[in-house]
């Protein structure tokens, strides 16, 4: 993103997940100035790794529409809160600054916020994720989340 005041490049120091999408905190590394960006909700060049290895672009559409499917007649669950989860996995990922992700990694995201919204949706989607890949497994086995990268604030305050 290009600095409004002499055009030189910006760096994010903090993101926030609001309803329509983005709000980002950035800081010119020219001129050291400071603004606010507001995004829609989008992920240009991020790609996820699928199980198969091939990339593909990375789709908050499509991960919401999957907790969806998860969190299906579980009454606990309203859509807001999914498009929640889907929004703040997709902050955490940019704000990463990470070109690729493995789909595994955004297993592990959702369920850990998933968790704290409804355990029953949560299980279940670990349990298909582990019918479905047969290689990894969450749980004891799990790679460990890392708190650092998944601390983003759930509401916008
Ligand atoms: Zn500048």
């Amino acid at each position: 993103m290009q600095c409004p005041y002499c055009g030189g490049d910006s760096s994010v120091t903090e993101t926030r997940v609001t309803v329509d999408g983005l709000r980002r905190r950035r800081v010119c590394t020219a001129c050291k100035r400071r603004f606010t960006t507001y995004e829609k909700v989008g992920a240009p060049g991020l790609k996820v790794q699928k199980r198969d290895g091939e990339l593909e672009p990375f789709d908050g559409e499509k991960l919401f529409h999957s907790l969806q499917r998860v969190a299906a007649h579980r009454p606990l669950v309203r859509d807001e809160d999914l498009r929640r989860v889907a929004r703040d996995i997709e902050a955490t990922l940019v704000d990463s600054g990470r070109k690729s992700i493995a789909w595994s990694e955004i297993v592990t995201a959702a369920l850990e916020r998933l968790g704290n919204i409804d355990p029953i949706a949560a299980q279940r989607l670990a349990a298909n994720y582990i019918d479905e890949s047969g290689t990894v497994r969450l749980g004891d086995a799990a790679p460990a989340a890392n708190p650092a990268q998944l601390g983003l604030p759930l509401t916008d305050e």
